[in-house]
């Protein structure tokens, strides 16, 4: 990779790699005569502590630090405005990437000191689910396992300067994109994520969120059965979901079922059912009987929880299920013995929430 920097006007090519590209680092280091333990400081200091610039790595001397941010960066993104939402429980950052493409990443307070956060894996989106903001854009590219690992490293610097001791407690990849469309940049960064000599996290500590790419969920029970999935659903006849997900023509839902029971009967994991709520649309008691035999027909209770999430506005004619409608539905599920949660909103007030990431 390599890009072009103005610096006092006569133009500087520099190799543009991020950390993860560690073969290169490694070699420039020895190149440079430096001891080998200078690749682990590196490492340890980006990926175990949140260092998103060489000059936070004190542990390496001053000359080797200004030498070496000559030649590498550590982050693919560049923040260009972050957010943060009235209630202070979400923060989201609008990231120059790059060849001035432009993506979006939250951060959520989901519990008390502990923070998720939600990674995009495209710019745009090919699916142009009707409800959601990134969809409209279409697909502009795919990222790169180091713009996704990128959005991790700069949130967990951010906690540390901003929300010191808070923890970062999981990775949700629930952003711009779906993911399965960008399988090994994915796979890549899930990788990074995962390995304890690099960030380390547990791999249940991390979901991917599809919204049924069936030979994507098929790879995937194969390559990460320990990290959770999530399978937007948002209704279960086909004509319906096809007007809500246009991705559904080409996997409908006898094909996600047989998809699902294959992952559950491989990996004996819980599927989390994402299922966007939209106000008179799919908001009904008998959506939700539907929604509670489908999933029976897939497998036991026991295997799922449904996620509800209130349509969260944005540009689109859509409304917000009543409060009313969203307890109702809920309660239902819980009475059919289906494991239910309602999605609390977070970052509205910054289009932070779910389907409200545009990258504009
Ligand atoms: S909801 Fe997800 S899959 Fe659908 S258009 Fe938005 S980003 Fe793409």
């Amino acid at each position: 990779m390599g890009s072009g920097q103005k610096r006092g006007g006569s133009k500087i090519y520099i190799l543009y790699v991020s950390v993860m590209d560690l073969k290169k680092i490694s070699l420039w280091l020895e190149e440079a005569g430096q001891p080998k333990f200078r690749l682990k400081q590196i490492t340890d200091a980006v990926y175990k502590k949140g260092a998103a610039t060489f000059d936070e790595i004190t542990a390496l001397p001053e000359p080797l630090r200004n030498a070496i941010k000559e030649k590498f960066r550590i982050l693919a993104i560049e923040p260009e405005t972050i957010l943060e939402s009235r209630a202070g429980d979400a923060v989201k950052g609008s990231f120059w990437l790059k060849d001035k493409q432009k993506i979006e990443s939250v951060l959520l307070n989901l519990f008390p000191g502990k923070w998720s956060i939600c990674v995009s894996t495209q710019v745009g989106c090919p699916v142009q689910c009707v409800f959601c903001a990134t969809g409209r854009r279409g697909l502009k590219r795919n990222l790169s396992p180091d713009e996704i690992v990128s959005q991790y490293i700069f949130w967990a610097n951010y906690l540390k300067k901003y929300r010191p001791g808070e923890k970062i407690g999981g990775v949700v990849y629930m952003g711009m994109g779906e993911p399965f469309l960008n399988y090994e940049a994915v796979a890549e960064s899930l990788k990074v994520l995962t390995d304890p000599g690099l960030i380390g996290l547990g791999d249940r500590h991390i979901s991917v969120s599809t919204v049924g790419h069936v030979p994507g969920i098929r790879r995937f029970a194969k390559d990460f059965p320990q990290v959770n999935l999530a399978v937007s659903l948002h209704a279960v006849d086909n004509e319906l979901r096809s007007t809500l997900v246009p991705l559904n023509d080409k996997y409908p839902l006898d094909q996600i079922s047989k998809a699902l029971k294959d992952y559950i009967y491989t990996t004996k994991r819980k599927v989390f059912i994402e299922y966007v709520m939209l106000g008179g649309i799919n908001d009904s008691q008998s959506c939700a009987r539907r929604l509670t035999d489908w999933l029976k027909s897939v497998a036991a209770p026991k295997y799922f929880t449904v996620n509800i999430i209130p349509y969260n506005q944005t540009d689109r004619e859509y409304k917000a299920p009543t409060k009313e409608r969203v307890e109702a539905f809920s309660n239902l599920l819980l009475t059919l013995n289906t494991s239910a949660t309602v999605r609390k909103s977070l970052g509205s007030d910054i289009a932070g929430a779910c389907g409200q990431l545009a990258g504009k």
